[in-house]
């Protein structure tokens, strides 16, 4: 009866330290350029929408999947040449079957993806012909990058211009900006709202301030300031 255990035990103890099906996962997962694929087996499906250069929807199976593209990051729609890079898509794969090689998903649930059309691969058409930036930060492909070098040497697409801004710093800048506008936005909010006064309190509050019991008078910040009430230091209310 023991010796049954033991064989059991180092049977269950081989298979956790030896599954011989983890080298065959690892073969299967490997994508184009050796790196691992996270997001499910290729398939080919009709593209039905280009969104701009890099961002594609194709059917899986009748069901639209966004994909961005793989290696590749494309001018923004409002940057110069982003119209060109999004019609140079379009004309190449709106309407046609393509095959879709998955990576991995980024931050948004976008499948990111690796898109052949007659073989060939969207990205490298893409920074081949002067519409989009070998993505280094994710891409180590020395086909792409070679792509761009020859590319801003031909001076194609938006290597025509003597200082492009790089796609990602412009999204950054753009967020950036956005913050800003955020931020004035909730101060202005914050300058008109009311504040609480109790009869024999020297503090103006917040709504809902713990130190603001029974009976209380609504006053804007400056009349609650040229009264003579003081800012609370719980509910911190605005001091101007
Ligand atoms: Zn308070």
């Amino acid at each position: 009866m023991k010796k049954i255990q033991i064989i059991i035990l180092i049977f269950i103890l081989s298979a956790v330290f030896f599954p011989n099906n983890l080298s065959a996962y690892k073969e299967s997962a490997k994508g184009v350029d050796g790196e691992l694929t996270l997001a499910g087996p290729p398939f080919s499906g009709k593209c039905v929408h280009v969104a701009d250069g890099d961002t594609v929807t194709v059917l899986k199976n009748g069901i639209p999947v966004k994909i961005r593209l793989f290696g590749v990051d494309c001018p923004e729609k409002s940057q110069e040449f982003g119209k060109e890079a999004k019609n140079f898509s379009t004309v190449l794969v709106k309407g046609k079957t393509v095959n879709v090689r998955p990576r991995k998903y980024d931050n948004y649930g976008r499948t990111i993806a690796s898109i052949f059309i007659d073989g060939k691969n969207l990205s490298y058409q893409l920074i081949n012909a002067g519409y989009g930036w070998h993505y280094k930060r994710y891409s180590r492909s020395v086909r792409m990058a070679k792509a761009e070098i020859n590319a801003r040497n031909a001076r194609r697409g938006l290597w025509q211009q003597e200082n492009p801004q790089k796609p990602w710093n412009y999204r950054h800048s753009k967020k950036r900006s956005n913050k800003k506008k955020m931020t004035k936005a909730s101060v202005s909010d914050d300058e008109n709202i009311s504040v609480f006064v109790t009869r024999n309190g020297s503090k103006y509050h917040r709504k809902g301030c713990r130190y603001l019991r029974g009976k209380y008078l609504e006053k804007t910040v400056e009349e609650a300031i040229h009264e003579d009430y003081s800012a609370c230091g719980w509910c911190k209310p605005p001091k101007n």
